[in-house]
């Protein structure tokens, strides 16, 4: 059996963001090669999500304001995990979004659905963060 790991960086300038990153997994994927097996991407922060969903702004904007309805960011000072920081709705954003995401790998292809895209969703960016690809297979 292969095994396959490696870690993907993000930084994004703003505080929440959405980030297509299929084409990143897909090159993970290439350079393990794996033909058939599985891969898993998860966030490494307990403040960003992985997930799968479609790639379409209208949507990723529905979220952003699903989002801030269920964890408003403010007042910053309505959550008790707030004391010297400012991220508890980040976590609770990154708990309803998901930590990780499992995808088959059929013919050395990711098996996804017609409109299934793989996201990176920070809650709580301006800084350097991880995302984790690990595949096994054959
Ligand atoms: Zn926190």
């Amino acid at each position: 059996m292969k095994h396959f790991r490696k870690e993907l960086f993000f930084h994004t300038p703003t505080r929440r963001a959405f980030i297509n990153i299929t084409s990143q997994v897909n090159a993970c994927l290439a350079e393990s090669g794996v033909r058939e097996g599985l891969i898993l991407v998860n966030a490494m922060h307990i403040t960003a999500s992985v997930f799968i969903n479609d790639d379409e702004s209208g949507l990723h904007h529905d979220y952003e304001v699903w989002l801030e309805k269920l964890a408003p960011h403010e007042p910053v000072a309505q959550y008790r995990h707030n004391i010297g920081e400012d991220n508890a709705d980040a976590h609770m954003k990154r708990q309803i979004m998901g930590r990780e995401v499992v995808v088959a790998v059929t013919g050395g292809r990711l098996d996804l659905g017609t409109w299934e895209q793989i996201f990176y969703g920070e809650f709580d960016g301006r800084r350097r963060k991880r995302v984790l690809v690990k595949i096994i297979g054959e």
